[in-house]
């Protein structure tokens, strides 16, 4: 529900990327494509509809064609979705059927469109092949564009857009999101996505304030409105009093201000007020992070997500591209560590479809390396692809979302099996790769002593393990307040984690986002993991914090609140103990 004040009204969704901005607000999305009519054509000018069709499906082409070549440098990455989508115009689903239905049906080219998009929906909703069903969306975004011609709907070219704006839209498709201007957009918002979906990874990339999941805020928005998105928070204000714009201004330069000191001073290394150095490490999704990190103090890559290399795609990537990417990577994060997660989909994750997966609770089904176990071949792939590029880079190995013993044999029977293929094949990898288990669920806690016989290192994630820890839905908004990993049975947790990697004498590094949350930091140093892996952008603030901190006084901190019943009660010690030096962290 909006919040109204006055004439302004607030809305909550879900951050995409930090930054605030103020502008007018411009809705992308195209009215009218939805309203098509159905009307007969008669016999003798049905060739001339086809032609229309045709004509339609060229221009729409053309129009992406246009789109690919101008995609700027940084987001090449993006460019296979794209050139799937053109492929998709020619497709005998999609265009050879339509053309058959006008000449059957003796109807006009947008019903036929239409109609033909629908059954294709209606096919794949009985498909659970996960890289099958994302092609509905591909099919939807291409189906658009064809049709946005036909009814001459004008669409708004993102790439033409010169107001310093604020988009408003649906959903952005990767094509849109990816002709965006900087220099012409100051943020925008979306009524769909999460924090991992393509629009928002993308955002991050671009480093443009963004609010996603806002659910129908093209319904509320008009063009022209005055809009300020709070990206860091999550929040938009429309129709924002002078007040509160003024407010905000006030905000937005303190936060670049911020961002400026803090940023730099993060190239000095984390070191508590009493001399003890821990490492910081960066989560990424794309390789084009890698200069975040750099610029924001990171020391490595503790955590390498390597899912959004296959969701740009349809297909599964070859292990020569995998390959390429996890040693650019490795070759620009040189003399850091890169650990690569192996693939990590379905469940929680940003697959575009996993809502309409015939899986009842896609979190608790064949995610991640479940998946892998259960598609040996294309796990294979990766791991002859993250083994050889291990040969040009300090590349480590982890696999997620591990519960038990068998699973991490398994794995690594898959992995030796990599590695022999590779050497009977005379192919250079590294044979020594360290490889590490995420520890993410419950009952690997429980059997953490067992499993650390078995691996090198353990990389402790809370988001899952808050998640199966205390049963809510990662993504579910409406226990989001709920979710809070401070919650004494995930203190207890991640502190068995760390005791028995020191007793083991592996290392253990955590990288869910509790290790980004500056307030979390006290209970964390109290803890001692051997490293924090966090966003780029949290790097600064966990430093900061870091360094008003004493390890002593920490670990005492933490002996007082494994006593505490309650995440209120944990809190508000928190706030009274260590408040003064929240207070110096003015934004995450
Ligand atoms: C986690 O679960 O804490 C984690 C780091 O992995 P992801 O967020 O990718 O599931
Ligand atoms: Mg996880």
């Amino acid at each position: 529900m909006p919040l109204a004040n006055g004439g302004e009204i607030t809305l909550k969704g879900i951050s995409g990327s930090p930054g605030i901005c103020i502008g007018q607000a411009y809705l992308v999305d195209q009215e009218g494509i939805d309203i098509v009519e159905k009307y007969y054509i008669h016999k003798d000018r049905l060739q001339k509809e086809i032609k229309r069709f045709k004509t339609a499906v060229k221009k729409s082409r053309d129009e992406l064609e246009a789109t690919i070549a101008d995609i700027p440098d940084n987001l090449r990455q993006h460019v296979d979705i794209l050139e799937t989508h053109k492929a998709l115009y020619k497709d005998k689903m999609l265009y050879g059927k339509t053309i058959d239905m006008i000449k059957k049906d003796k109807i006009n080219a947008e019903w036929a469109l239409k109609k033909i998009v629908s059954d294709i929906k209606t096919m794949f909703e009985n498909i659970s092949e996960p890289y099958l069903k994302s092609r509905v969306t591909d099919i939807a975004h291409v189906s658009d564009g064809i049709l946005r011609n036909l009814v001459g709907a004008e669409d708004v070219d993102i790439s033409e857009i010169d107001k310093r704006v604020v988009l408003i839209a649906h959903d952005l498709s990767p094509a849109d999101t990816s002709r965006i201007q900087l220099k012409r957009v100051k943020g925008f918002t979306t009524d769909l996505g999460g924090r991992t979906s393509h629009t928002a990874i993308i955002a991050r990339t671009l480093n443009i304030p963004s609010v996603v999941g806002l659910d129908n805020i093209t319904g509320i928005v008009k063009s022209d409105d005055i809009i300020i998105v709070d990206g860091q928070a999550g929040v938009i204000i429309i129709h924002p009093t002078d007040e509160t714009i003024i407010h905000y201004q006030k905000l937005k330069s303190q936060y670049e201000e911020y961002r400026q000191i803090i940023t730099r001073d993060s190239q000095r290394p984390a070191e508590t007020a009493d001399g003890h150095r821990l490492k910081i490490m960066a989560n990424i999704e794309l390789p084009e992070e890698v200069k975040t990190i750099v610029t924001h103090g990171g020391e490595g890559i503790g955590l390498y997500r390597t899912e959004f290399l296959y969701l740009s795609k349809n297909r599964f990537p070859e292990e020569e591209e995998l390959f390429n990417n996890y040693r650019d990577v490795a070759t620009a994060m040189a003399p850091g560590s890169v650990t690569i997660r192996t693939l990590d989909i379905n469940g929680d994750k940003a697959i575009s479809d996993s809502s309409d997966s015939d899986e009842q609770n896609p979190a608790l089904g064949l995610r991640a390396i479940r998946f892998c176990l259960s598609r040996p071949d294309v796990f294979k792939v990766q791991l002859r692809a993250i083994l050889r590029a291990a040969a040009f880079g300090n590349i480590k190995l982890l696999f997620p979302m591990i519960s038990g013993y068998k699973e991490v044999i398994d794995a690594k029977k898959i992995l030796e099996e990599a590695s022999f293929e590779l050497e009977k094949e005379g192919i250079n990898f590294n044979k020594n790769i360290e490889v590490g288990i995420m520890i993410e669920i419950p009952s690997a806690v429980v059997i953490a002593d067992t499993l650390a016989e078995i691996v090198d290192f353990f990389s402790i994630g809370t988001n899952d393990l808050t998640q199966y820890t205390m049963a809510i839905d990662r993504g579910n908004k409406k226990v989001a307040n709920l979710f809070n990993p401070l919650h004494p049975a995930v203190i207890r947790m991640v502190k068995r984690v760390v005791d028995v990697g020191k007793e083991k004498g592996i290392d253990v590094i955590m990288c869910g986002e509790m290790a980004g949350v500056p307030f979390n930091i006290p209970v964390l140093l109290g803890i001692g993991p051997d490293a924090l892996s966090m966003n780029p952008h949290s790097i600064p603030g966990v430093k900061k914090i870091i360094s008003q901190l004493k390890v002593e006084e920490c670990q005492e901190f933490v002996m007082e609140i494994l006593e505490m019943p309650s995440v209120e009660e944990i809190t508000a010690l928190m706030e009274k103990r260590y408040g003064s030096i929240f207070s110096s962290i003015k934004y995450t």
